[in-house]
C-alpha cells in the first residue's frame, strides 16, 4: 500500500520511498542525482533519518548523462580552490567506491586509468611538463629548478605562471627562483603576478 505522502513531498515531486514512513525525516534531500544521493547516504550513515524527494527517478537528471570521468587536471587548468576541491574528492573516492559497492551488493564499474593531456603548442607541451614537475614533487623534481627559474621568463605568460605556482609548491627549495618572481611580480601579466607574489610567500615566509 503507498500511504499519502506528507505535504512537503507532495509539493516536491514523486515520493521516491515506498515505505511508509515510521517517523518524521529529520533531513530532507531535495534532487536523486548523485549529489543529492551522496549527500543522503552520508547523512543516513551518521545516523540521521533522511528522505530523498524528486520529480525524476533516481540518477535520470545530469547524472544520467555523464560519461563518469574523473579528471582534476583537465578540469581545472590552473591551481587553486577548485583543482584543490577536486583532487581532495577524487583522493576519497575509491574507499568510497569500495565502502558503497559493499553495502549495496552492487558492483560498481570505476578504474584509475589515469588521463592523457595533449599539447597542441609548444608552450602546451611546456605547461604540461610543469605542472607534471609540480604533480611529482620531491627531490627529483626539485633538480629541474633551474629549468623552472628559466620558464618564469618564458615568452608565454601561461608558462610563466605554471613556473611561478610550482616553484612557489616547492617552497624554501626553490630560494633561488627569488630573484625571477620578483621581476615577474613587477612586470608580468596579472595572473603571472599573483602567481609570483604567492610563490614568493610560499618560498620566503613558509607556512604563512
Ligand atoms: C553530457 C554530460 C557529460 C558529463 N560527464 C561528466 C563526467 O565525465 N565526469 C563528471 O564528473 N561529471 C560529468 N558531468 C557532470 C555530472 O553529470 C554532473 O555534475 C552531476 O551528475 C550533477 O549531479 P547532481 O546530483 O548535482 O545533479 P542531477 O543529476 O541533475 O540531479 C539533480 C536532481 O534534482 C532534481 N530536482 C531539481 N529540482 C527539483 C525540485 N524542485 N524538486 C525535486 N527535484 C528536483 C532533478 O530532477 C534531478 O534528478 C557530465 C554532464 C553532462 C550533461
Amino acid at each position: 500500500m503507498v500511504t499519502e505522502p506528507p505535504w512537503y513531498v507532495m509539493n516536491a515531486g514523486v515520493y521516491l520511498s515506498e515505505q511508509p514512513m515510521a517517523r518524521p525525516s529529520d533531513i530532507i534531500v531535495i534532487g536523486a542525482g548523485i549529489v543529492g544521493c551522496a549527500v543522503a547516504e552520508e547523512l543516513s550513515r551518521r545516523g540521521a533519518s533522511v528522505e530523498i524527494v524528486d520529480e525524476r527517478s533516481v540518477g535520470m537528471g545530469a547524472t544520467q548523462a555523464s560519461a563518469g570521468v574523473l579528471a582534476p587536471y583537465l578540469e581545472a587548468r590552473e591551481d587553486g580552490p577548485f583543482l584543490d576541491l577536486t583532487v581532495r574528492s577524487l583522493a576519497l573516492f575509491d574507499q568510497f567506491v569500495e565502502r558503497v559497492s559493499a553495502e549495496s551488493g552492487v558492483p560498481v564499474s570505476y578504474r584509475r586509468t589515469g588521463t592523457l593531456d595533449v599539447a597542441t603548442t609548444d608552450a602546451e607541451m611546456r605547461v604540461a611538463v610543469i605542472r607534471a614537475l609540480g604533480a611529482v614533487g620531491g627531490p627529483e623534481a626539485h633538480a629541474a629548478i633551474p629549468g623552472l627559474i628559466a620558464a618564469v621568463a618564458d615568452p608565454d605568460a601561461r608558462v610563466q605562471q605554471a613556473a611561478a605556482e610550482v616553484l612557489g609548491e616547492f617552497g624554501t627549495v626553490a630560494r633561488d627562483a627569488v630573484p625571477s618572481l620578483r621581476r615577474a611580480l613587477q612586470t608580468g601579466a596579472p595572473k603571472v603576478q599573483k602567481a609570483a607574489g604567492e610563490a614568493l610567500l610560499n618560498i620566503m615566509r613558509p607556512g604563512k
